[in-house]
C-alpha cells in the first residue's frame, strides 16, 4: 500500500510500504476514509525535531474498521470510527479524570497518512458512529480527531463559557477551530488575531466578532482597547512560540485563564511576571478522547462544519506538495485522498 515517510528535513515521500498487521490483541486495523497533514507534522518536517530513520507520518484518522485483535470488544469490523492522536485505554485514573492524553498506557498514533493504519488500544481510543456517515461529512469527522479536538480543548482549558470575552492567538487550523469551539461554548466576543485575509475570513465564518492584525505589544494594546483595559476572560494560545505565549499572557485579565495547545518551542516564562499577572494556565496535548463523542455528534447532526478548515485536497501520492503548501503557508490544512 502507499504510505508517507519522512526521511529528513523537507524530505517527505509517499512510498510503497508494508500493510499494517495486528500486533497486539488490543489493536485494530482501519481503512482510512481520508488522511491529512497536521501543523505539528511541520516541526519534524522543518528539522526542528531530529529524524534519525524514516518516520511513518500521520496521526489524524477516521475510517472503517477492517480487523480487530482478540481482546477488542467495543468496535467491530465494518464500523466507521474516529480516534484521537493520543492512544489511551480510557480506564486508568488519568483517563477517568478526563486527561486521556496523559493515559498511563499512552502511545502516540503514527502511520495514518496511508491507506490502512494500525490503532493500538482500540477499545479505549476509537469511537464508532451509529451509522456510516455521508461522504461530505468525512472532512469534518477527520477534523474531530485532532485539529478540532485540540481547538476545543484550548477553549475548555481556558474555561470559555456563555458570555465570555475570548482572544485566540494563532490563525493556523487549530486557532480557527478554537474560534469555532468558543462560539459553540457560548462566547459573546471572540477576538481572532490574524494577519492573513483568507484566515481572517474563515475566523469570521467560524464565529469571530473582531479581528486584530497586529502582533506583540501592538496587538496587546489593541486587545486592551477593545476590552476597556480589562483584558480577556479566556485566551487560547494556539502557536507555541515565545512571542505568542507572552501575547496570550498579556491579553488575559486577572483571574483569566489561558488554554495553551501550541507545542512550546523556545517559550520562556518569567515567574514573577506570571505571579503578578494572576492568570491561570492549562494546556498540553489535548485529551481529544474526552470530547470525541460530543464533537462527532455535532458533525453528524450537521451543527458544525470544521471540515472547512481544509483548503487544499490532494491525492495521497502528492503528500509532499501537501506539506510544502502548509510549510509555505499557501494552505491552512491539507486533506489527502487515500
Ligand atoms: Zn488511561
Amino acid at each position: 500500500m502507499l504510505g508517507t515517510l519522512l526521511y529528513g528535513p523537507r524530505d517527505v515521500r509517499c512510498e510503497e510500504v508494508a500493510e499494517p498487521k495486528i500486533l497486539k490483541p488490543t489493536d485494530a486495523i482501519i481503512r482510512l476514509s481520508a488522511a491529512c497533514v497536521c501543523g505539528s507534522d511541520l516541526w519534524p518536517y522543518r528539522g526542528l525535531n531530529e529524524v534519525t530513520s524514516p518516520m511513518a507520518m500521520g496521526h489524524e484518522y477516521c475510517g472503517i474498521v477492517e480487523e480487530v485483535g482478540s481482546a477488542v470488544t467495543s468496535v467491530r469490523p465494518g464500523q466507521f470510527v474516529v480516534g484521537s492522536f493520543c492512544l489511551s485505554d480510557n480506564t486508568c485514573p488519568h483517563c477517568r479524570f478526563g486527561f486521556q492524553s496523559s493515559c498511563q498506557q499512552r502511545e502516540f498514533m503514527t502511520g495514518a497518512q496511508a491507506r490502512f493504519a494500525r490503532v493500538p488500544l482500540a477499545d479505549g481510543t476509537l469511537v464508532a458512529t451509529r451509522e456510516i456517515p455521508a461522504d461530505d461529512l468525512i472532512p469534518s469527522l477527520l477534523a474531530t480527531s485532532d485539529v478540532l479536538g485540540t481547538g476545543w480543548y484550548a477553549a475548555d482549558a481556558a474555561r470559555v463559557q456563555s458570555g465570555s470575552t475570548v482572544v485566540v492567538v494563532g490563525d493556523g487550523a487549530v486557532g480557527l477551530m478554537g474560534v469555532l469551539a468558543a462560539k459553540q461554548l457560548g462566547a459573546e466576543r471572540i477576538i481572532a488575531m490574524s494577519r492573513h485575509k483568507t484566515r481572517q475570513d474563515l475566523a469570521l465564518e467560524f464565529g469571530a466578532t473582531d479581528i486584530v492584525a497586529e502582533r506583540g505589544d501592538a496587538g496587546v494594546k489593541i486587545i486592551n482597547a477593545l476590552t476597556n483595559n480589562v483584558g480577556a476572560d479566556a485566551v487560547l494560545e494556539c502557536v507555541g512560540m515565545n512571542e505568542s505565549m507572552q501575547q496570550a499572557i498579556h491579553c488575559a485579565r486577572p483571574g483569566g485563564m489561558i488554554g495553551y495547545v501550541g507545542v512550546p518551542h523556545g517559550v520562556q516564562l518569567d515567574g514573577q511576571a506570571l505571579f503578578f499577572s494572576q492568570t491561570g494556565m492549562l494546556g498540553g496535548p489535548a485529551p481529544v478522547r474526552r470530547f470525541l463523542p460530543y464533537l462527532m455528534d455535532l458533525v453528524m447532526e450537521r451543527r458544525i462544519n470544521p471540515g472547512k478548515v481544509f483548503d487544499l485536497t490532494l491525492p495521497l501520492a502528492d503528500v509532499a506538495e501537501g506539506y510544502r503548501a502548509m510549510d509555505e503557508r499557501r494552505a491552512i490544512k491539507t486533506l489527502l485522498r487515500v
